[in-house]
């Protein structure tokens, strides 16, 4: 994967990512992430950490930020919400070990979907996740359910 550059804006457009949805970590971080919390990435998945997901042909597993209320290893199939680890002064509390798509996403660059499915490029052939939680495949309701918030009519859209 050609790497963008990371950016450091910490203007209100980016801020307002980390209240609406968080970005996607690369494999390579994890040991970084397992070292600044002292923990295995096991005992902070339904906590501090979320486990996402890119459905192509394959199914690929993703390690994220968890976001507020969600206690539960996999990521709500409506996957918006604010990051765990945006503080009441909107920072980051991870900064130097935020996510790849965190580090260079800002409002200059283009949308945010290249470097996700770039992201999980990165998981495809990763053994990292297999094993740490039981995939549950989302419902035809949850469908409509993140229709209806990806329609212009939709609070997620203001
Ligand atoms: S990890 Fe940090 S930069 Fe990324 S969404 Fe959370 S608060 Fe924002």
């Amino acid at each position: 994967m050609n790497k963008k550059p990371e950016t450091n804006c910490e203007c209100d457009v980016c801020k307002s990512r980390c209240r609406r949805r968080v970005g996607w970590f690369l494999p390579e971080q994890v040991s970084k992430i397992e070292e600044f919390f002292n923990k295995n990435i096991s005992e902070m998945i339904g906590k501090e950490l979320v486990i996402d997901y890119w459905a192509s042909d394959d199914l690929i597993l993703i390690l994220a930020p968890n976001i507020i209320g969600n206690h539960n290893k996999q990521m709500p199939f409506k996957a918006f919400g604010q990051c765990v680890f945006l503080d009441p002064q909107e920072k980051c509390r991870i900064y130097s070990n935020r996510p790849y798509e965190c580090a260079c996403a800002d409002h200059n660059t283009d949308k945010n979907e290249t470097t996700h499915e770039q992201i999980a490029g990165e998981w495809k052939d990763s053994e990292i996740l297999k094993g740490l939680i039981e995939f549950e495949e989302p419902t035809f309701l949850d469908g409509l359910d993140l229709m209806f918030s990806l329609s212009p009519y939709s609070p997620f859209n203001l």
